[in-house]
């Protein structure tokens, strides 16, 4: 039986949209919730709207029952000591859901528990289907019933059917998988085993970590090091890790193929998801971060927009994802840096206010420029994207209320242009700004001096130039810059 505790009413969610973070933990000794714990709490900047975490003693055998608990909220507010507690286990997934704006719910909180004919079954999914309205609907023809608007629960629904009789797990996930098409980077609970499936392109990160007695899965390695695991590798694309009480098996998603043929990792993560200590795909986030500066200084200076020589100037990053980029512009244009603009700690990402409205108090209340680092200053301040272009215009005003004499906005990713239909929450065309206006009007818009974007043939060479050697040569979806996108997006 489930345990399933419910901490808030509620609301309609009109559209899906996730970009989560999921954890796995396989330890012979117990412990698997707090570890799991731990993980979640260092992938919050993935998801703050809903979490939980579902255990079972599958090793041990004393009970094979999956016990979740869910809620509204961060992880700290979702779990307490004795919630802990409670959770007893050798096995644990979490997941972290992100909130945009509109509504929210705790139907679509997640792991999602489920049955087969083999057991109980939980799933936690960081990803998004393209086919899910279809695969639905197919489902609903055969007499399933669905309790919320989540394509996870059509992922639950494919795995209890495809996992019965003698059908070991691995070749459910390849069945499973032939169904699904989108992006997914899955933690999967049985009553025996914990299971990691990253999608045949990788869109979405998923590493493997060994710790003292067992393994850990995570969205990136940040939370690996949180649980106390070391990083072993990325979970390839298009493969599934299958932790029993007999270690660690691999499997590919298609028999036939040994080595995964289409790896398109999200190229977002580097820009703005993933945290700078983690490690995706081979890249550390916080090289990418300064590598893609340098970029951009080396761009401006071929556009001959700014001498080094030049006094008074300074260079700001904006709080916390466009730091990695402003270290690294001013490293190679050899024009100092300041901390111009600092961000309060305690405020979640703007994106959670749902109205235009809230959001631009919410960016108001979120940053501040210190005067003594911009005043009389000719400032480039640099941030990691822009999407809406609200961040940009509050941070060009803040800057020139606190005495910025010139405000040059550059920009260390080329416009978004297009939305994402891998789990990114980037708003319709209509929203998106640069897909609305030129950049000089863009500029005049956000009231800068002058506006560029990195390249993305510099942004691709940043993120090379960042891969650890002994890598095999990065891949990315870029479908947000070029609307070119890996898979088809259908629906
Ligand atoms: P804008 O204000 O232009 O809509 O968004 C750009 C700002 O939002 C940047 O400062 C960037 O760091 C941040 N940002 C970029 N992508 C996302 C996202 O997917 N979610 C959230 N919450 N913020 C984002
Ligand atoms: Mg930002």
């Amino acid at each position: 039986m489930e345990n399933i505790v419910i901490s808030t009413g509620s609301m309609h969610r009109s559209h899906i949209h996730d970009e989560c973070g999921v954890v796995g933990v396989y330890l012979t000794g117990g412990g698997a919730a707090e570890r799991a714990y731990y993980g979640l709490v260092s992938l919050q900047h993935r998801g703050q709207e809903s979490c939980g975490i579902c255990v079972c003693d599958g090793h041990q055998l004393r009970s094979t029952e999956l016990k979740a608990h869910k809620g509204m909220g961060l992880v700290q507010e979702v779990f307490h000591k004795e919630d802990l507690a409670a959770l007893k286990g050798n096995m644990a997934i979490g997941h972290v859901r992100y909130s945009t704006a509109g509504s929210s719910c705790i139907e679509n909180a997640q792991p999602f528990v489920g049955s087969s004919s083999m057991g109980s079954i939980a799933v936690a999914h960081n990803g998004q289907l393209v086919n899910y309205r279809a695969l639905r609907e197919m489902l609903q023809d055969n007499g399933a019933t669905f309790s919320c608007t989540s394509d996870t629960e059509v992922i639950l629904k494919f795995i209890a059917r495809y996992h019965r009789g003698e059908i070991e797990i691995s070749t459910a996930m390849r069945k499973v998988t032939k169904q699904i098409k989108g992006s997914y980077a899955l933690c999967i609970l049985t009553e025996t085993a914990l299971i990691g499936v990253r999608d045949p392109c990788g869109i979405r990160p998923l590493v493997l970590g060994k710790a003292a007695g067992g393994y850990a899965l995570a969205s990136e390695s940040c939370a690996l090091d949180a649980m106390g695991a070391s990083l072993v590798r990325d979970v390839q694309a298009g493969e599934i890790i299958v932790i029993d009480k007999d270690g660690l098996h691999s499997y590919p998603l298609e028999e036939s193929r040994k080595t995964p043929v289409s790896k398109h990792s999200c190229i977002f993560e580097y820009v703005y998801f993933s945290r700078p200590d983690s490690i995706v795909d081979g890249i550390s986030v916080q090289s990418a971060r300064i590598n893609m500066g340098r970029m951009l200084a080396k761009e401006d200076k071929e556009a001959g927009t700014f001498l080094p020589s030049i006094k008074d100037t300074v260079v700001v990053g904006v709080p916390d994802s466009g730091l990695g980029a402003a270290e690294g512009y001013a490293l190679q244009s050899g024009i100092p840096s300041g901390m111009g603009i600092i961000k309060n700690k305690y405020i979640g990402r703007s994106f959670i206010a749902p109205t235009q409205t809230q959001r631009e108090e919410l960016v108001a209340v979120k940053l501040n420029a210190v005067r003594s680092v911009v005043g009389g200053k000719r400032v480039i301040v640099i941030d990691d994207s822009i999407v809406r272009g609200t961040t940009s215009r509050r941070l060009v005003a803040l800057l020139r209320k606190a005495g910025a004499k010139e405000v040059h906005f550059r920009v260390s990713s080329p416009e978004v242009l297009f939305p994402c239909y891998f789990g990114i929450d980037t708003p319709s065309r209509e929203e998106l700004v640069s897909a609305q206006m030129t950049n000089e009007e863009l500029c005049r818009e956000i009231g800068a001096d002058t506006l560029s974007f990195l390249s993305l043939e510099g942004m691709c060479k940043a993120l090379r130039e960042s891969l650890e050697s002994g890598k095999e040569e990065a891949a990315f979806c870029e479908g947000c810059f070029t609307g070119k996108y890996p898979m088809e997006v259908g629906e």
